[in-house]
């Protein structure tokens, strides 16, 4: 009840909830009542949460940020939902986001921009702004968040929190409406390592709903916190500390460095050489996906219609139009051109090969390091509509980000400090399936 009186009193500050849903929380916080005072324990028994809008929860509207799906109500809910809600967790409701999950400032939601509570005229980061905005405002403790080229990551940044991406295929996917499709994995955000550490354990697991979840158990993410730091190598790649980096996140990282080294890890410098190419790869291969994803909102079968169509054709056209916002639909034409006949070779192969150069850009420098680190973005949150008219500029911002999609690792951005009053964040890379020593070493930080 604190929490939704919280929540009625900053939400029109920031813009971080789409949908709240005060009377299902009510009830679902007096079945973790019950099931406690059942003998029932654990942490998560009864713990506020707040689902990105991309999650399918059975019976609440699941809008994903677009009108196309402004009256989309889920016949059931997505497996990270479900098993949330498993071990208690109490949802207050649906978070702001990008359309479709596609941006990194949050402006693009049919539902207006969150807002970033540190200063309510700049960006929380995108596209789980609105989880981002929830946690920092102090709404819900933690979110759930997706991450399919930085989207966890750098709100969590750029809002001063802890957000985690886990490796490809740790998180189920099912119940997550798909952006892009190998990229895409959900994850989650909160205050401090500790948090994300008790979401992600509930959240991860095999699920055989979704053909690229991995059947592997799931490690004890509470226990690896306390491990000791002495012995890390930590890797800082060149290419991350070069031009169009700003020199207060340049600065927070080196500092965050210092501290770790004082907690007895070493560092290394690497190179992760096919970086440049990164941005390119990615907004061919990410739009691709979502040009094939988002063919199935057709008017018909889910989401927006357009009224009175005169056929078929008119009725795809027409409720594509009406239901897509701009950076969609530059997206699926990108992506629609990127994988025509004639173009699919020079653009979409190129990017998948220049994907498996920078996957082995990792493999190779973990030969050499236990972790990867750097800034988590090249600049601190920027002020609302900035770029708006400048999406280049906007994706440049990903650079730091969208590798470790590319490759399917895990990665982890955590608070370091202020640039001017802003958070800034220093994201670190593990191999696959290393989420425990990427949260470990969060913990021992903080
Ligand atoms: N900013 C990137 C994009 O627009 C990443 C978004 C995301 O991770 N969902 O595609």
């Amino acid at each position: 009840r604190d929490l939704l009186a919280r929540i009625e009193q900053e939400n029109p500050r920031t813009n971080a909830f789409i949908t709240v849903t005060a009377e299902q929380a009510l009830e679902q916080a007096r079945a973790a009542d019950a099931r406690r005072a059942a003998g029932e324990t654990g942490a998560l028994l009864g713990a506020p949460i707040a689902h990105k809008d991309l999650f399918c929860t059975q019976g609440v509207r699941t809008s994903c940020g677009s009108k196309m799906l402004d009256n989309f109500i889920a016949p059931y809910n997505a497996t990270v939902v479900e098993k949330l809600a498993n071990a208690g967790c109490v949802s207050l409701g649906k978070t702001n986001m990008d359309e479709f999950a596609m941006g990194s400032s949050n402006a693009s939601s049919y539902y207006g921009a969150a807002k970033n509570p540190w200063n309510l005229d700049c960006i929380p980061g995108g596209s789980s702004g609105g989880s981002a905005a929830a946690i920092a405002a102090r709404m819900v403790p933690a979110a759930t968040g997706t991450d399919t080229g930085g989207s966890i990551r750098q709100p969590a940044a750029l809002c001063g929190l802890t957000g985690l991406k886990p490796t490809y295929g740790r998180v189920s996917r099912w119940g997550m409406v798909a952006y892009a499709s190998s990229l895409d994995q959900g994850g989650p955000m909160a205050r401090d390592a500790y948090d994300c550490a008790l979401l992600l354990g509930a959240m991860a697991g095999f699920d055989s709903k979704d053909s690229t979840s991995v059947d592997q158990p799931v490690d004890d993410y509470l226990a690896a916190l306390e491990q000791p730091l002495k012995g890390l190598k930590i890797g800082l790649p060149k290419e991350y500390f070069g031009a169009g980096l700003d020199s207060r996140i340049g600065a927070a990282t080196q500092a965050t460095v210092a501290e770790l080294e004082k907690l007895g890890a070493t560092v290394k410098e690497i190179s992760l050489p096919n970086l440049q190419h990164a941005i390119a790869a990615y907004y061919v291969i990410a739009p691709a996906e979502a040009s094939s994803n988002l063919s199935r909102f057709d008017g018909v079968r889910f989401g927006h219609r357009c009224d009175d169509p005169a056929d078929l054709t008119d009725l795809y056209k027409r409720s594509r139009a009406e239901g897509f916002g701009a950076e969609v639909k530059r997206r699926i034409m990108v992506g629609t051109y990127a994988l025509s006949a004639g173009y699919y070779d020079a653009y979409y192969i190129k990017a998948q090969q220049i994907r498996r150069l920078i996957k082995n850009d990792f493999l190779a420098a973990f030969q050499e390091v236990d972790v990867v680190m750097g800034p988590t973005t090249p600049n601190p949150a920027w002020a609302l509509c900035a770029k708006g008219n400048d999406p280049v500029a906007e994706y440049l911002e990903d650079i730091y980000t969208i590798t470790a999609n590319l490759a399917g690792l895990p990665g982890l951005s955590m608070p370091a400090g202020f640039a001017d009053g802003l958070p800034v964040g220093v994201q670190l890379l593990a191999p696959y399936f290393q989420e425990g020593r990427l949260l470990n070493i969060a913990h021992q930080y903080q």
